[in-house]
């Protein structure tokens, strides 16, 4: 099956694609065959940089990352750019970190392509929170600790991001926090009034899938202590202990002194 040729007539004109959080390891086969033929890749700043190394030469590189509160592209842009390649005939690839469905403006991008009347596919990736949950040896659910999983950004366009903090405070929840370096205190804040148990395990896994990653096995109520020793992205897991040795957070403080 590998070794068939990749087909490239009846392409789309728009390709997304998501990267997985780093590491090739991580990419999928489609995602890589969609690389080999794509005419322009349209990347975000969460990319990891063997993800990158992995698009051909002559392939158009367009950086259009954004940054959670920092200076960024406007998405329009990023709507127009997407829209003027796919509309010249290029095979353009919109890659994202991670998955592009979660957290990814997937749906604007979409509807911008879908305006001009281009056609387009989507083709998944591995998520953050996954590959986090892996690398400290957890699963994200577990028969008898919880029966869903919840997927939350700490910030959304108005700011802090409200959530079920009643619900989520209840013994055995999980949750998977997305954007929540700057949120964690508010966070934290929320589930304490709401009656979670500052014992929660919570681990903060930073740079997954990436050369660097690390994670901090902490509590709710040192949650926000591990965050700030993070300086790369990082994913929040609440209500999960890492299976694996964890480092004491003054363990950690002392190897970053
Ligand atoms: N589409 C991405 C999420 C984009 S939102 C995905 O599915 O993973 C951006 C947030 O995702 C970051 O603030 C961080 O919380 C998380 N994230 C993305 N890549 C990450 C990585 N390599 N390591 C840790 N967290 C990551």
């Amino acid at each position: 099956m590998f070794d068939q040729p990749i087909q490239t007539s009846n392409l789309p004109a728009v390709t997304f694609v998501g990267a997985g959080p780093g590491s090739a390891d991580h990419l999928t086969l489609g995602a890589y065959r969609a690389l080999q033929t794509a005419d322009v890749v349209i990347y975000d700043r969460l990319v990891g940089q063997e993800i990158l190394d992995l698009i051909p030469a002559h392939v158009r590189r367009i950086d259009v990352g954004k940054e959670g509160f920092g200076p960024s592209t406007e998405q329009s842009q990023i709507n127009a750019l997407l829209v003027q390649h796919g509309l010249s005939g290029d095979r353009v690839l919109r890659l994202k970190g991670g998955d592009c469905n979660i957290f990814g403006r997937l749906d604007e991008e979409i509807e911008a392509i879908e305006a001009v009347g281009l056609p387009f596919r989507v083709l998944p990736g591995l998520t953050a929170a996954t590959v986090a949950a892996a690398a400290i040896g957890q699963s994200l659910t577990r028969r008898g600790r919880n029966a869903s999983l919840r997927i939350v950004t700490g910030h959304d366009m108005a700011g802090f991001a409200e959530q079920d903090w009643r619900g989520l405070a209840r013994k055995g929840e999980v949750a998977a926090i997305y954007m929540g370096k700057k949120s964690a205190r508010f966070i934290q804040g929320r589930l304490m009034m709401h009656g979670a148990d500052a014992a929660t395990p919570v681990t903060v896994v930073e740079n997954v899938s990436r050369p660097d990653q690390r994670f901090f096995g902490v509590t709710l109520s040192t949650l926000t202590d591990a965050v700030s020793l993070c300086s790369g992205p990082a994913v929040i897991l609440f209500g999960l202990a890492p299976r694996q040795a964890a480092l004491t957070l003054s363990e950690l403080k002392e190897a970053q002194a």
